[in-house]
C-alpha cells in the first residue's frame, strides 16, 4: 500500500476597494477589458507602488482566523518571470518574510474525526491579468485583474487524502467568507487551488508532482484520485514518477504534463527596491484581532450546544450565513413567545422543531422561487417575518395544529405575508378537538375501510396507522391528532 502525501497552495484574491498598489479598483464583476487600468499596474517606466492597507488588514485577519504567528517585520519581493498577463516582467511577492506563519486549521472528516492541518505560511502578492484565448487562435490580455491583491497560503504536507484536501480547501472559503476578506468563488477564480503530490510505501517521500490551477473542490478531489492511481502504476512497473508541474484536464477527466522540473532560482528573487519594508505594531494586530467575527468552528459549537441540534442541521446552518441569523432571529422571538413558561425543555424542543421547518419547507419554498436565487435577511424577512414565523413554530408546539396543517400554513404565510393566526381564520383551517366531530369522523372513515379494520384485529399494527392516516385526510389534516389516535385506539380495541 503506498502512502499519499499532499501539501496544497491556495491562492484567494482579498476583497479591497482598490488594487495592491494604485487606486485602480478591485472589481472582478467587471466586464468592460482593461478598464481599471493605469500606469501603476501596467508597470510604467517610473511609476511607484504604495501598499494598499486595507489588504495588509485582510491577510492579518485571515492569519488570525487560522492560528498563524503575524510577522512583525516583513517585505516585499520581486519574482520575475515572464508572461503576457505580467505586464511588469516580474510579480510583487514575498519571499522569505511572510507576513503570516505557522498557523493550522481543523477540519471534521466524514468518519467524525477532527484532523489538524498545519499551515506552513500566507503572504501578500499580486494577482496578474488575464489571457482570453479566442476560438481562431488569438489571444487578448486583459489587465483588469493585475495587481489585484492576492494572498497565497501554504500547507504543511499534513494531508493524506482527497477527502482530506477538500474538506481542507472548503473550510479555508467558508472562514474566508465569514471573516469577509474574499468571495473566494472558485468559478470566478477568486480561488484556485494547486495540489503538490507524492505517493510512497516507506517513510521517505516520493517524487511530487504539482497539479496547478484546480478552479473546483470536485476537480481538487478528482485530480488526487487520478496522480495517486498514476503515480501508483508507474512504481508497481518500475517506472518512476517525473517531478513536473501538471494541469486538469476537465473533458478528458485526467492530468496533463505542462511544464518539467522548474526550481524557485528560476525567479530570482529579491527585495522589491519600490517599496519600503513592512512594519506591523502589535497594537494594529490586537485591533484588527478585535474585529474578528464569529468563526464557523465556534458556531458549530454554539449550535450544537445552544439548540442541541445534530451535526447535519449544524452544517446547513454553518453554511448559509443569512439563513442561520434567520434562524436564531426566529428562536430569539421563540423566546418572547414563551418568556412567562421559562421552560427550557420546551425551548430546545421548539428549536429542533423550528430548525425542521427551516431547513426543509421553508427552505424549499426559497429554491422554487426564482426571485430568491439570492437572497439576504431582508428579503427572507419580507417573505415570513421571524415574529410570523417564530407563531408559527408556538402553534405547533403547543398542538394547536397538526404538521399537515402547519405546511398549508407556511405556504400561505409565504405567498401573502400573512400572520399565521389570521390565515388559519380566514381559510377555516383550525383544528377539530370537538370529540363528537371527531367520533363522526373516525365512524365513517371505519365504515369505509372494513378491511384495514379486520387486518387490525388479526394483529397487523400497519392497520392502524393507515387508519390515523385516512382519518386525517379525511378531516382536511384539521383534525387533533392526538385526539384522534387516542379515540381510535379506544374504539378498536372495545
Ligand atoms: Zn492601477
Amino acid at each position: 500500500m503506498y502512502k499519499t502525501t499532499i501539501g496544497l497552495e491556495i491562492h484567494f484574491e482579498s476583497k479591497t476597494k482598490s488594487k495592491m498598489f494604485c487606486s485602480c479598483a478591485n472589481n472582478p464583476d467587471e466586464k468592460i477589458a482593461n478598464k481599471n487600468v493605469c500606469p501603476i499596474c501596467m508597470a510604467h517606466p517610473g511609476t511607484l507602488p504604495v501598499i494598499n492597507e486595507e489588504a495588509i488588514n485582510n491577510i492579518i485577519l485571515t492569519g488570525l482566523a487560522l492560528n498563524c504567528e503575524i510577522q512583525q517585520h516583513s517585505k516585499f519581493d520581486r519574482k520575475s518571470y515572464f508572461y503576457p498577463d505580467l505586464p511588469k516582467g516580474y510579480q510583487i511577492s514575498q519571499f522569505d518574510l511572510p507576513i503570516c506563519k505557522n498557523g493550522y486549521l481543523d477540519i471534521h472528516l466524514d468518519d467524525g474525526t477532527v484532523k489538524r492541518i498545519r499551515i506552513n505560511r500566507i503572504h501578500m502578492e499580486e494577482d496578474t491579468g488575464r489571457l482570453n484565448h479566442a476560438s481562431d487562435g488569438s489571444s487578448l490580455v486583459d489587465f483588469n485583474r493585475a495587481g489585484v491583491p492576492l494572498m497565497e497560503l501554504v500547507t504543511e504536507a499534513d494531508i493524506h487524502s482527497a477527502e482530506e484536501a477538500k474538506k481542507f480547501a472548503q473550510e479555508l472559503q467558508l472562514i474566508l467568507r465569514y471573516i469577509n476578506v474574499s468571495d473566494a468563488d472558485m468559478e470566478k477564480g477568486q480561488m484556485r487551488c494547486e495540489v503538490n503530490i507524492s505517493i510512497s510505501k516507506t517513510e521517505e517521500l516520493g517524487t511530487k508532482v504539482e497539479i496547478k490551477n484546480l478552479n473546483s473542490f470536485k476537480v481538487v478531489e478528482k485530480s488526487i484520485d487520478f496522480q495517486e492511481k498514476r503515480q501508483a502504476e508507474l512504481l508497481d512497473n518500475g517506472k518512476k514518477v517525473v517531478q513536473e508541474t501538471r494541469g486538469w484536464h476537465d473533458t478528458r477527466q485526467e492530468t496533463m504534463e505542462q511544464r518539467g522540473k522548474e526550481d524557485a532560482f528560476e525567479y530570482r528573487y529579491f527585495p522589491e527596491p519600490d517599496l519600503p519594508p513592512l512594519n506591523i505594531s502589535s497594537e494594529m494586530i490586537e485591533a484588527i484581532r478585535g474585529r474578528m467575527p464569529e468563526l464557523p468552528e465556534e458556531k458549530r459549537f454554539r449550535f450544537m450546544n445552544e439548540y442541541s441540534l445534530d451535526a447535519k442541521s449544524v452544517e446547513f446552518y454553518i453554511k448559509d450565513e443569512v439563513i442561520s441569523h434567520y434562524f436564531e432571529k426566529v428562536i430569539s422571538e421563540l423566546k418572547c413567545w414563551r418568556e412567562d413558561r421559562e421552560c427550557k425543555s420546551e425551548l430546545i424542543n421548539a428549536s429542533k422543531i423550528c430548525s425542521n421547518y427551516i431547513s426543509t419547507d421553508f427552505q424549499a419554498l426559497i429554491k422554487n422561487d426564482s426571485e430568491m436565487k439570492e437572497y439576504d435577511s431582508v428579503k427572507l424577512e419580507k417573505k415570513i417575518t421571524a415574529e410570523n414565523f417564530a407563531e408559527l413554530i408556538c402553534m405547533i408546539t403547543e398542538g394547536d395544529i397538526s404538521s399537515s396543517i402547519a405546511k398549508i400554513l407556511l405556504l400561505e404565510m409565504y405567498n401573502t405575508q400573512g400572520d399565521p393566526s389570521d390565515i388559519l381564520e380566514k381559510k377555516g383551517l383550525k383544528q377539530i378537538n370537538d370529540g363528537g366531530e371527531i367520533e363522526a369522523i373516525i365512524t365513517d372513515v371505519l365504515s369505509k375501510n372494513a378491511k384495514a379494520l379486520e387486518d387490525y384485529k388479526k394483529g397487523k399494527q400497519n392497520s392502524f396507522s393507515f387508519l390515523i392516516g385516512q382519518i386525517m385526510t379525511a378531516s382536511k389534516g384539521k383534525a387533533n391528532p392526538q385526539t384522534v389516535a387516542e379515540m381510535l385506539k379506544k374504539k378498536l380495541d372495545n
